[in-house]
């Protein structure tokens, strides 16, 4: 067992409890995604045994490798970063949810995929809140006609939405950015189609997930802070 990972996994865990508190909520409330792009198999095997059993790969190819090499251990499986077409089928058949859904033509790819392997796939849809041109996502005035294509689609489930802070890290930015995913769920919680729903937020990072879950995060996605010191 590494214990320096189980303290860093522990006393992340306490910040998320402390920042739900903050907002009104419990722990329970919001998941903790240990993004491992950052390190090798054996590391992410370590992760799991240290008490973090949901684990986010950036990249498609890293994601196959390390759910094959991982095989057994009970992990669900977050597709976080750009997911190009052409790996949308290997993609499919491992994750439980796919939060970086940027385009109707990618929803369409994995309504096919996931039509082929029986599978519902569960996805989110990613917003370029901070419309920066070097970031994927639907821009916010793209979002209602997604929801409407969405709806034509048997083998997908949207769940909620996915933002990345703007680049330049600012923490004022972050806190507008989030409220910003968050009023764009709330305002389309009636009258959705019947696979959609609005009740994932996955936002936050190592450096901004408090501010995240202060403005309704269900879901933060940490790397860095999992492996500092180890
Ligand atoms: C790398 C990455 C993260 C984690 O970032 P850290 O700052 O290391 O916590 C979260 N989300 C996405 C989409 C990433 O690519």
């Amino acid at each position: 067992m590494n214990a320096k990972l189980k303290s860093n996994i522990e006393s992340i865990r306490q910040r998320i409890a402390d920042a739900a508190k903050r907002s009104g909520r419990s722990s329970a409330d919001v998941r903790l995604i240990g993004v491992t792009k950052y390190v090798d198999s054996e590391m992410t095997r370590a992760i799991v045994a240290a008490g973090c059993d949901e684990l986010g790969e950036s990249r498609p190819q890293v994601l196959w490798e390390k759910s094959a090499a991982l095989e057994g251990l009970l992990v669900k499986w977050h597709m976080i970063g750009h997911l190009q077409r052409n790996k949308v089928k290997r993609t499919v058949a491992i994750a439980d949810l796919i939060h970086s859904t940027d385009s109707q033509r990618l929803l369409k790819s994995i309504d096919d995929a996931a039509r082929d392997t029986a599978k519902v796939m569960n996805v989110l849809l990613e917003v370029n809140v901070s419309d920066e041109s070097a970031k994927h996502g639907f821009s916010l005035n793209e979002i209602d006609g997604a929801i409407e294509f969405a709806a034509g689609l048997k083998h997908v489930a949207v769940r909620g939405l996915m933002c990345m802070a703007g680049l330049a890290g600012d923490v004022d930015d972050a806190r507008r950015e989030f409220g910003l995913l968050r009023e764009l769920a709330e305002a389309r919680q009636s009258g959705l189609p019947a696979n959609v729903t609005m009740d994932e937020l996955s936002m936050g990072m190592s450096g901004d997930f408090e501010i995240a879950i202060e403005n309704g995060a269900t879901m933060v996605r940490v790397g860095s802070l999992l492996f500092e010191g180890t």
